[in-house]
């Protein structure tokens, strides 16, 4: 292992991310099965899953090298946003980071990417700042996932943002409150969005009205407009990458799936932090080239398709091989959590106010937001994950969150009866943390998946033998 890696006490984990992240610039475009291979034996062991993840089948590796180079820009330009004179606003990973693109001189960084990126690179995994939040006095019904992301820029030297801004109010209480919490300990301004429960057209239009305000207050906080040929332009850009989203989505109803399984998490990162520039329309075209050509030569990594699995809430995040590339030469698809289900609207690019109001349909459903802040949060989780896990062709279910989604878990009975009885999918119920491993390890989730496929999955696709009816009436 090398020591320069080890993160030392206090130092901030986003800062410590990037460093590591660099030498990516290091590796050739063209890598080979060797290179992989060194690149793997050169870091400490919990990064090595990381590494083989995003490295080891040559279809990710290519896609994976040109996003990280990409994102690595994008983080780059968050970390010195400050020296060039605007302000940086720490975003939820249930916001579209877009509309604060459309500043001039606003950053957006997602406090939940930057969880994910401490708990895929950086040593330790994300576990000190987890506990450095315990050791506040905090409670353990946190989200990990912002909880991870926000602890660095608490404990350390470095980083550190102008305002926080939560749309969770009303819809995520353990994402809200970290959020809140950051900006009282940390001294800085927070920005609210609520979101009314009212899923009418009246409660969409009280929407709007709290967005405007809320960019107005933005506005004032910042000193400047948001410009409307600027807001154009971005959302111009975040069309782009819509309509390759909603190509993406329907290559992955192709049997065997043509995507590989790492996409949907490079489609989590894209959404959440780099959506409305370029970069998410050059990565996104990438992945829907790429499974084109697959789809062309019927590309597919096992030898067969055994399953076709939707995540009901969130994909497991720790462990890039142990998850995405593990189940992908099981012949395991995955085919989407509830981050992956957005729903745009057309878009009105006529003036700032249509923009504006295009914007607060996309914020009102965006992941999470819609469906934790629905009237009836079993009703719109189970309605969204149950469209989708249709439309693609799911063949089963698996539930995955982190330990705080109280949400997710207090209606996770009803969710997997009426999947059955809906869609006649089962569902597979894990508990743990995607984002920390000392809840339900890999090697323990590998073994329920692998039993749920070979025992429910491949013995409902089997087809089902008629008994033999034997004279005088009995079954043989
Ligand atoms: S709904 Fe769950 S995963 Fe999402 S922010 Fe809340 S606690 Fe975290």
């Amino acid at each position: 292992m090398d020591k320069g890696f080890v993160m030392r006490e206090g130092e901030n984990g986003f800062e410590r991310a990037i460093a590591i992240l660099e030498m990516i610039y290091k590796l050739p475009d063209n890598l080979s099965e060797e290179d992989v291979e060194a690149a793997k034996n050169f870091v400490f062991p919990e990064l090595q899953h990381t590494v083989i993840g995003l490295l080891e089948l040559p279809a990710d590796r290519e896609l994976e090298l040109f996003f990280f180079r990409l994102l690595l820009g994008i983080l780059k330009e968050a970390q010195n946003a400050q020296a060039e004179g605007k302000k940086l606003v720490f975003i939820p990973f249930t916001f579209p980071p877009e509309i604060f693109y459309a500043f001039d001189n606003i950053f957006p960084l997602c406090t939940e990417i930057v969880g994910g990126l401490i708990t895929n690179i950086c040593y330790g995994q994300g576990e000190r700042f987890w506990d450095f939040a315990m050791g506040l006095g905090l409670p353990d019904s946190l989200c990990s996932a912002n909880t991870i992301g926000t602890m660095p820029f608490f404990m350390g030297p470095g980083l550190r943002a102008d305002a926080i801004v939560y749309n969770s109010a009303g819809s995520c209480n353990p994402n809200a409150k970290i959020h809140a919490f950051a900006s009282d300990y940390l001294g800085i301004p927070q920005f609210i969005l609520e979101k009314p429960v009212d899923e009418s057209a009246r409660g969409r239009e009280l929407y709007f009205e709290y967005l405007k305000r809320f960019v107005q207050e933005l506005e004032e906080w910042s000193g400047s407009e948001m410009r409307e040929e600027r807001l154009r332009e971005v959302m111009e850009k975040s069309y782009q990458a819509v309509e390759l989203y909603n190509e993406f989505w329907e290559l992955k109803k192709a049997r065997p799936c043509p995507v590989p399984n790492i996409f949907s998490m490079t489609l989590l990162v894209l959404r959440s932090q780099c959506w409305g520039r370029q970069e998410a329309v050059d990565v996104m075209q990438k992945m829907v080239d790429m499974s084109k050509e697959r789809l062309r030569t019927g590309e597919y990594t096992a030898d067969e398709e055994l399953a076709r699995v939707y995540i009901t809430y969130i994909y497991w995040l720790f462990d890039f091989a142990g998850y995405f590339t593990w189940m992908e030469k099981e012949g395991i698809t995955i085919l989407g959590d509830i981050l992956a289900i957005h729903y745009f609207p057309e878009m009105d690019f006529s003036s700032k106010e249509s923009m504006l109001r295009g914007m607060a349909d996309i914020a009102f459903d965006y992941p999470m937001t819609r469906q934790m802040g629905g009237e009836s949060i079993s009703m719109r989780w189970l309605d969204d994950v149950a469209w989708a896990a249709q439309d693609l062709g799911a063949d089963a279910c698996i539930f995955g969150g982190v330990h705080a989604c109280k949400h997710t878990l207090g209606t996770a009975a009803y969710f997997r009866r009426e999947m059955m009885k809906r869609a006649g999918l089962p569902t597979l119920m894990l508990t743990g943390d995607v984002f920390d491993k000392r809840h339900t390890p890999m090697e323990m989730f590998q073994e329920e998946v692998k039993t749920f496929v070979d025992q429910v999955v491949a013995k409902k696709k089997a087809p089902r033998k008629r008994k033999k009816v034997q004279a005088g009436g009995g079954a043989e």
